[in-house]
């Protein structure tokens, strides 16, 4: 299996959208989604601006498939206020929080995507509550506390189809060069038995159903 894959052809510059997906990891995402996608609905956690959204919603578009973009968009543990990755541009100071949709629904309007993203302004466990939905892709990119990561898999993770992917974002195996909560989760899926092990992409970890 390749590791790297060809550059996708976007509709916007997205270089252009605040986010944290590097392009080697976006690319992957596309790859995968456009498989993906005609298995079934494919479902990202934390959407913040819709980086990662374009890549996955674009290839979603053209197998005519739907992209689910679950996102609480009140930002995770270190976009708050004085944290490392706060943005002010992001900071709804009427009511005091972090709003990423005004944002997000400006991205998938330039994107064009409007007619496959599909978002759900939620937390993970409430949108989970009564799922019943077999998906075709799961990327987890949400908070990344212990607690967080654990439960976007435990909600998430059974939904997948065989033959469906999943991705986690962020996986760091050494604790030095980031945190551990989703590299937990990689952990987990990999000691499930349910998953085939693909290569991963930079910081992103893959997975197909078996
Ligand atoms: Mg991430």
């Amino acid at each position: 299996m390749p590791s790297e894959f060809p550059s996708p052809s976007l509709p916007v510059d997205i270089h252009s959208i605040k986010g944290f997906l590097a392009d080697d990891e976006g690319a992957a995402l596309y790859h995968y989604a456009l498989e993906a996608s005609q298995l079934g609905p494919c479902l990202e956690i934390g959407s913040y601006c819709g980086k990662s959204t374009v890549y996955l919603g674009s290839a979603c578009q053209q197998q005519q498939g739907i992209l689910y973009a679950l996102d609480h968009h009140r930002g995770s543990e270190e976009h708050q206020l004085g944290e490392e990755y706060h943005d002010p541009d992001l900071y709804d100071c009427g009511i005091q929080l972090m709003d990423s949709f005004r944002t997000f629904r400006t991205t998938m309007r330039e994107a064009n995507l409007e007619d496959t993203v599909v978002p759900i302004v939620s937390s993970s466990a409430i949108a989970s509550r009564h799922w019943a939905t077999p998906l075709g892709m799961v990327f987890i990119d949400g908070g990344h506390s212990e607690e967080a990561a654990q439960t976007d898999y435990r909600c998430w993770s059974s939904f997948i189809k065989p033959g469906g992917i999943l991705a986690i974002h962020d996986i760091f195996p050494n604790p030095e060069d980031g945190g551990q909560a989703p590299y937990n989760i990689w952990k987990l899926a990999k000691a499930s038995g349910l998953f085939e092990e693909l290569p991963t992409v930079n910081t992103l970890g893959l997975f197909r159903r078996k």
